[in-house]
């Protein structure tokens, strides 16, 4: 449904409506949610970077009005809790996800701003230190299955788009399967999967093993489905999966399993990226303190990289400014830990499984783990040591 004007609605409702949702969009935020409060104005909070990060209220003289066109807009009704509509804002064209929760206090309504048009990276700007770079780069289009991991909202498609780019190339037969909103991008077959249940990935996977692919990405598949079309072709081509997990070690667990790791060929894995997204500091309002050793003791319980040397070392906050909200920090960062997998690390996922010895092997082959990845930016003053414990 597309919000625009209704001649039953009041233009100052909608109008509301739009600022109260583009307000969100300049903030960056994901979810905005929304609630009448005892005094009987509207409360919106806005969460930005996985943070409740600013409130803006409406008057009580619209609030009730304000609500009714949010269920109105994406079809809320007692029945149906969730719903969708798109809008057009001078940034472009947004979908905003809808849904309603009852709670003791009264109906909440959060929705979650998707813009229709992600922003596209190459790899070299997404943050990778130089050898995880290199690593990538010279892997980019080699055989077997190459892992994207993260949990959710930690810039896995962002990655899987800057990889495709990489591998873009007029004499590659490059393939994407998602079920998500995606940007058209050249030289891509993009198909797009309707329904997130087996059978339509089933399907997909099987029409597209047939056109002769060199390169298919899968963007978060359920990994219980029939995966052997793809095993027969991952001997000779390249596979790349975007998947939610943990750690790079979950991620070649959670592959180990299915019937695509074990039915394929060698050299089965290739590379494993597992990342996070982390807020930046504001370059204009950060200042640097020194780690002090009560610091450190914190810190050492969640980082165990930690060396007692490091007491004394500048680190960096920042006190907000108008620039960034007040909140200290300006857009986002990827963390990474990035490994090439192995003959060895490969033969034992496919003897004993993802044993401890399958993790030695992973830990012997990643350069960096994503907290020592994090912890060198945070020396860098990108982000603070906060936001790591939050992330990792
Ligand atoms: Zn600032």
């Amino acid at each position: 449904m597309l919000g625009n004007l209704n001649p039953f609605n009041k233009p100052i409702i909608l109008k509301t409506v739009n600022k109260l949702i583009a307000y969100g969009v300049a903030q960056d935020a994901s979810d905005i949610q929304l609630e009448i409060i005892p005094d009987q104005s509207l409360e919106a909070k806005y969460k930005v970077y996985g943070q409740f990060a600013d409130s803006l209220y409406f008057d009580a003289s619209l609030a009730a009005d304000v609500f009714a066109k949010l269920k109105h807009l994406a079809d809320l009704s007692l029945k149906d809790f969730s719903g969708s509509f798109t809008l057009e804002l001078p940034e472009g064209l947004i979908k905003v996800e809808a849904a309603l929760i009852k709670s003791g206090r009264g109906e909440i309504i959060n929705l979650k701003i998707k813009p229709l048009k992600p922003e596209l990276f190459f790899l070299d700007e997404l943050g990778l230190n130089q050898d995880q770079f290199k690593l990538i780069e010279t892997n980019l289009c080699a055989k077997g299955i190459s892992l994207i991991s993260g949990p959710s909202r930690a810039g896995k498609t962002t990655t899987a788009l800057a990889y495709l780019l990489g591998c873009n190339s007029i004499n590659l037969n490059l393939y994407s399967l998602t079920n998500q909103e995606q940007i058209k991008l050249r030289g891509i077959n993009q198909v797009a999967i309707k329904n997130k249940n087996a059978r339509s990935w089933n399907e997909a996977i099987s029409a597209v093993a047939k056109q002769d692919p060199d390169i298919i990405y899968l963007d978060e598949p359920p990994l219980d489905i029939d995966f052997k079309p793809l095993a027969a072709l991952a001997s000779s081509h390249s596979i790349i999966i975007s998947l939610q997990a943990a750690s790079a070690f979950e991620a070649l667990k959670k592959i180990a399993a299915t019937n695509l790791y074990s039915a394929a060929a060698e050299p089965k894995l290739n590379l494993v990226i597992n990342q996070r997204l982390a807020r930046r500091l504001c370059p204009n309002c950060c200042f640097n303190y020194h780690l002090d050793a009560n610091i450190f003791n914190q810190l050492a319980q969640t980082f165990e990289i930690l060396d007692q040397d490091l007491i004394g070392l500048e680190l960096f906050h920042a006190q907000g400014c108008a620039q960034c909200g007040y909140s200290g920090y300006l857009g986002q960062i990827g963390l990474f830990e990035v490994a090439k997998i192995g003959a060895d690390l490969n033969r034992r996922l496919s003897t004993d499984g993802a044993d401890a010895k399958a993790q030695d092997f992973l830990d012997s082959s990643m350069s960096l783990s994503l907290a020592e990845d994090g912890f060198i930016k945070a020396l860098k003053g990108l982000t603070t040591i906060e936001e790591l414990k939050r992330v990792i």
